[in-house]
């Protein structure tokens, strides 16, 4: 038998090689090592509601344990348009808009495959939660971001510059993922701002990927809005919700693309061949779950806005400076008065010597020194936990020399006022 020469294989995929594995997950498994309360990762520790974890049983004991449909059981779906509609004011048709899928990460990936072509371009504002990125990759398109500035006083919001923004819009733009709420920001974005982004999606034929999973966790007035629901959108956009977060159900895997019916056809078909479908009892937990009363989503947000303020509140104690979310459940801080190299080292310590565990800011960003200094806290927790973290992160001491919270930021804005002012009088400007 003659010799074969085989050049040794390259076994790893390049695409594999362009992304890291998920900071916020090995996060939980540095908690779990340390013993440390894991603010990082954003799920709750409460139970989830009575009524919904009864249909889960009641659906298993009934036999519902084989295959659903594979964009999902029509119950839900018709559950998922009838809240649609009157959250929203949007107009679904269960049968040829909604595809059911294994969470809203699966209805994600989903989506930019059946949408993106090699070539391709997404924009992804920034910070964003780390799975925007890979999925793009994945989906063989090229991310390009658009930074989302932190505010510069404690109730200011976190804000883009519409000039940066058209800038990245051109002929090889398919889409633009929008998170609102925003993890990790807790940005809520305003109809101003949708209306903006829709202005540029129309003049440029761009599809809106838009998260919704945050939907019905908003705080002091703010108001969520489906950029589905804005004039000239209908056509042109995905939108993706789910479960988890709004029933406290994050390992149950059910979300959802809610999308024009040429585009879901497309979702449909690699949704199967994926993952065939969500658990099938779960599902039917999920048309139960969708038909809740109005008040349990008042209770809902209420119940995070107390954590929130528990959370931020313990925080700012400790020398962060916070940036208040008005949605979602994370808190984004400044850690720069503590005076550690970068996010890294700090919630290395945070997570061995102080016993809490949270996502350093690099993660959301793709060049890391743009996050260096900031750091992500969860407040999906019981009141109890918040406390006892509350205990451990006082043991932090801001260096010497440095100070904490917002004295500084606002001090450097004052003056930087004051000689914007002093500047426009000199040119002979108002105001
Ligand atoms: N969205 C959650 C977070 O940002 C977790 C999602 C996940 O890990 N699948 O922490």
């Amino acid at each position: 038998m003659g010799e074969v020469k085989l050049r040794s294989k390259h076994f790893l995929s390049d695409k594999v090689s362009h992304f890291t594995e998920s900071v916020i997950r090995e996060m939980t498994r540095q908690a779990m090592l340390h013993g440390a309360i894991n603010l990082a990762q954003g799920f709750p520790d409460f139970p989830a509601p009575a009524e919904i974890k009864r249909a889960a049983r009641e659906a298993i004991a009934a036999d519902l344990n084989q295959y659903a449909i594979t964009w999902g059981a029509k119950s839900l779906r018709g559950a998922i348009a009838e809240q649609t509609r009157t959250f929203q004011g949007v107009a679904v048709d269960p049968e040829t808009q909604v595809t059911v899928c294994c969470g809203s990460t699966e209805a994600m990936i989903s989506t930019l495959l059946a949408v993106c072509n090699a070539g391709d371009e997404v924009v992804i504002f920034e910070p964003y939660y780390e799975n925007y990125g890979p999925d793009s990759i994945l989906s063989g398109a090229k991310p390009r971001f658009v930074k989302l500035r932190p505010p510069a006083s404690p109730n200011g919001d976190w804000s883009f510059d519409e000039r940066e923004l058209r800038a990245v819009f051109h002929r090889h733009t398919k889409a633009i993922i929008v998170n609102t709420p925003n993890n990790p920001t807790g940005k809520v974005f305003s109809r101003a701002e949708l209306e903006l982004i829709r202005d540029l999606c129309v003049e440029f034929d761009v599809l809106a990927i838009t998260d919704e999973i945050y939907e019905h966790i908003v705080y002091d007035g703010a108001q969520h809005i489906s950029i589905a629901g804005l004039d000239g959108m209908t056509e042109r956009t995905i939108t993706i919700n789910g479960m988890s977060k709004t029933y406290s159900v994050t390992g149950w895997r059910v979300g959802w693309t809610i999308a024009p019916p040429r585009l879901t056809d497309a979702i449909r078909k690699v949704h199967d061949f994926l993952t065939v479908g969500a658990p099938a009892p779960l599902q039917e937990a999920g048309a139960s779950a969708l038909s809740l009363p109005q008040s349990y989503y008042r209770k809902l947000a209420e119940g995070y806005r107390r954590r929130r303020d528990r959370l931020m509140r313990a925080l700012e104690e400790a020398g962060f400076r916070c940036f208040r979310p008005q949605g979602a459940y994370y808190v984004m801080t400044d850690i720069s008065g503590f005076g550690f190299a970068d996010d890294l080292a700090f919630t290395r310590h945070l997570v061995s010597e102080v016993g809490v565990a949270a996502v350093p800011g690099s993660s959301f960003y793709r060049n890391p020194s743009d996050g260096a200094r900031q750091v992500r806290f969860a407040f999906c927790k019981r009141e109890e936990t918040l406390d006892e973290a509350a205990k451990r992160l006082g043991k932090l001491r801001p260096r010497q020399g440095t100070e904490p919270g917002w004295g500084k930021a606002l001090r450097e804005q004052r003056i930087h006022l004051r000689t914007r002012r002093k500047t426009n009088h000199r040119k002979g400007n108002a105001g």
